[in-house]
């Protein structure tokens, strides 16, 4: 199965952020310009959406022979899985779009710190920061064995 581009990836084309010196973090202008990011990539993705529903509809009508069926259905459940996780990174786009909105964004929602500039423009929707983000991996691995 041929996946042209992963846009579950953060996007890369972009300017990075260089605040000026004694800037306030997360200013109208940082909030900006992290709007403009995830609007961009949520774009993307909802193209790329588009063409993982047409491709499904391609499919459907391209395979008469049985034999070409399991190939096809086999298909079928990795784009449904593609579609899947795609449709769970556009609400998370959309509910980071919604803290920009509310000015709630860019900080640990687990002890409050911010989360960094560089950090945010690697990860975008990252709502930890980085020591809590392992402190989660951590026990998600403990706990999953
Ligand atoms: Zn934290």
């Amino acid at each position: 199965m041929p996946v042209a581009e992963k846009k579950t990836e953060a996007p890369k084309k972009f300017t990075p952020y260089e605040p000026a010196p004694g800037e306030e973090y997360m200013n109208e202008k940082q909030l900006e310009h992290f709007r403009q990011i995830l609007l961009g990539w949520k774009q993307d993705l909802m193209e790329e959406v588009d063409r993982t529903v047409r491709h499904l509809q391609e499919d459907a009508n391209n395979y008469a022979d049985p034999a070409d069926r399991a190939t096809q259905e086999e298909g079928f459940s990795l784009e449904l899985r593609t579609r899947d996780r795609e449709r769970k990174l556009l609400k998370k786009i959309n509910e980071t779009i919604e803290k920009i909105d509310e000015d709630d964004y860019g900080f640990c929602e687990a002890c409050g710190v911010e989360i960094g500039i560089r950090r945010l423009e690697a990860r975008p929707t990252a709502t930890l920061c980085v020591d809590c983000k392992t402190l989660a991996e951590l026990k998600e691995k403990q706990l999953g064995g």
